[in-house]
């Protein structure tokens, strides 16, 4: 990798996370003990959540949080398809089917009008997604779940930190699952938080192990007993005091990431708002972003280029980007168990089509912000120009 290259999302581990994780490895506990603890009570302190529950991966509480609250075969859960895989798979992992309701065209959030829709008299559940950490519209997703009877589980894995009028997520009385995966906002490699109503994340906690009856996970310390009893088939999702180590401190840098995240976003705005020729992310007046992704999407009646050439050209000029993200009716197993066609979700489809995400992380420098704007200024308008020729 040339030394100019600019990685999409480098994670940023500083001394305190090595210390802590050297300091783990000179322990006598290198799994699931006291820095777990910890990371869990900080965490749920941090968001002031009810409870909070630490996993290997946000995937991980996904999946508990339907198994825990009985989800399964016969039951229908609406999520978007303006998500990462993971959000539909652990629904099918639970022999649940995936109900896709569109976006809206500003947030690329589920349009609770869609979702509205689709409810039928075996839907179990409502999954959001705070699309790219802004989040989304949950009094009227909450009216709907209220009105027939339904869960939300909310996807933050890029919500961290976010807030919904005044509300941080998290904070409210939903399961809901955060992902700590090397990309995130904060990183512990991979890992996963789930917070919500200490009942259910109680159940979460005894699937998260095994199911393994209660505290069976003190069995290897000090007056723990060897007996347990398996209450459940659970899973193998706990988090480990290692990756916990890693969590303690980035979530104590976590504001300081965020503040880096909301310059380079002025910086961007700024730069790409002024030619039309590109449509930067929009933020609702009453959220708090958590700017995980900055998506841009092109302005295709004003440009010539297409969104691959656009990532080719800036990948030539070692920039890397991403996209984010196929929908999930696009992909294979989706459209082939569920007959999807592209044009069943417009807007996702036409979003999709033209959006691609820059690099948007705390470790950018000035000058690497200016590089990114100067190339996406010059290919763009240089896709105008040879239109004009
Ligand atoms: C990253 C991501 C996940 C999965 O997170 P893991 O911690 O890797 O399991 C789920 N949903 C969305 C929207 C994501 O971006």
């Amino acid at each position: 990798m040339s030394s100019d290259y600019i990685p999409f999302s480098p994670p940023s581990i500083g001394a305190d996370e090595i210390d802590e994780v050297v300091d783990t490895l000179h322990s006598d506990w290198l799994t699931t003990g006291p820095k777990t603890r910890r990371f869990e009570t900080e965490f749920r302190d941090y968001l002031q959540a009810p409870g909070a529950l630490a996993l290997n991966s946000c995937t991980a509480g996904l999946h508990l949080s339907l198994a825990s609250l009985g989800i399964g075969e016969g039951d229908e859960v609406i999520t978007t398809p303006m998500t990462f895989a993971a959000t539909a798979n652990v629904i099918e992992h639970v022999g649940a089917r995936v109900v896709l309701a569109d976006v809206q065209p500003d947030t690329l959030n589920i349009d609770p009008d869609q979702v509205a829709a689709k409810v039928t008299a075996r839907t179990r559940a409502i999954m959001p997604v705070h699309y790219a950490g802004h989040p989304a519209d949950m009094d009227e997703i909450d009216a709907i779940a209220e009105q027939h009877g339904l869960y939300v589980i909310e996807d933050a894995a890029h919500a961290l930190p976010a807030a919904y009028r005044g509300q941080p997520i998290g904070s409210r009385n939903h399961l809901t699952a955060f992902s700590f995966y090397a990309t995130k906002n904060m990183t512990t490699a991979e890992g996963g938080m789930l917070t919500g109503p200490t009942e259910v994340l109680d159940q979460a906690r005894n699937l998260s192990l095994h199911g393994m009856s209660r505290e069976a996970w003190r069995r290897y310390e000090q007056g723990g007993t060897w007996k347990y009893d398996i209450v459940a088939p659970g899973f193998k999702y706990n988090m480990t005091d290692i990756q916990a180590a890693l969590g303690i401190h980035q979530l104590r840098r976590l504001a300081g990431f965020h503040q880096r995240r909301l310059e380079i976003v002025r910086q961007y705005n700024e730069a790409f708002s002024a030619q039309g020729l590109l449509a930067v992310p929009e933020q609702r007046p009453y959220v708090s972003h958590a700017w995980h992704l900055y998506v841009l999407r092109l302005v295709t009646d004003r440009v010539a280029v297409t969104r691959d050439q656009v990532i080719s050209e800036l990948q030539q000029r070692n920039i890397a980007t991403s996209v984010h993200f196929i929908p999930i009716h696009l992909h294979s197993f989706y459209a082939g168990k569920y007959g999807f066609a592209p044009e069943d979700f417009p807007v996702a489809l036409d979003s999709y089509q033209r959006m691609l995400s820059l690099p948007l992380n705390p470790r950018l420098t000035d000058t690497e912000i200016g590089r990114v704007i100067d190339a996406v200024v010059d290919v763009v308008s240089a896709g105008q120009y040879r239109m004009a020729a």
